[in-house]
């Protein structure tokens, strides 16, 4: 539950946002492209993140840190995958639940288990959860809420929430935004949708306690490499 008021903290906590683990097509879309980080190279961004005595956390604790004043470890950081590929079971959440990193993925719903395999089923999503992952809403259809009508987007709001509570048995209070598109009434009604937290793509890692809806969050793209993440993080 949120605090009312919400309190005035702020916490500098990275989140990474991650899409695909693995190899790619040399005929694929540019956008897959820059969206798919090689397998080797994500290992050597998580072993290095360790090694500098990083320590990913799961949204429920930034969320009890930031609006209860839970404390964190010490160079907490937070990783996240969008849209729900099934190359994260695989490439992905093997090394992390080796290293003993939580990390969370958020769900486009109407993909999962649907006619295209580069996605998630339902039986793979709960694989994920077995190895440390929290699960998010993505909505059900990945539309920007912004041009919907609101009575539009409040259902994709509403439905992808649903449909991941009735298979996972479990609170999703957690929301990223599609293409990070949102305005005021988007917030709005995520939440009376339910939700506690949502992440943007606006850069910077300074998270306030006061706009829980409006978490920042940085891309993490093929080729960045090590030395990229370390640019990030500095
Ligand atoms: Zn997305």
């Amino acid at each position: 539950m949120l605090p009312d008021p919400l309190p005035h903290r702020t916490l500098a906590v990275p989140i990474l946002m991650y899409h695909r683990v693995g190899g790619v097509s040399p005929g694929a879309p540019s956008i897959t492209r820059a969206l798919t980080v090689p397998t080797a190279q994500f290992d050597a961004e998580m072993r290095w993140l360790h090694d500098s005595g990083f320590h990913a956390i799961t949204p429920l604790e930034l969320f009890a840190a930031l609006e209860h004043g839970a404390r964190l470890p010490s160079k907490p950081v937070m990783i996240t995958f969008d849209d729900g590929y099934r190359d994260i079971l695989w490439n992905a959440a093997p090394l992390l639940h080796r290293l003993r990193m939580p990390a969370t993925a958020f769900l486009i719903t109407d993909r999962i288990s649907g006619a295209d395999p580069s996605f998630l089923t339902w039986a793979e999503v709960k694989r994920l959860e077995a190895r440390g992952f929290s699960i998010g809403s993505h909505t059900v259809h990945h539309l920007e809420l912004p041009y919907l009508p609101p009575r539009e987007a409040f259902v994709e709001l509403v439905a992808s929430r649903a449909a991941l509570e009735e298979h996972l048995h479990r609170a999703v209070p957690w929301f990223a935004y599609p293409s990070g598109r949102f305005d005021a009434t988007v917030v709005g009604l995520l939440r009376k949708a339910g939700y506690v937290m949502a992440v943007t793509t606006m850069h910077g890692d300074l998270q306030r306690a006061a706009s829980p809806y409006l978490l920042r969050r940085d891309a993490v793209y093929s080729g960045f490499g090590v030395r990229g993440l370390e640019g990030l993080l500095r």
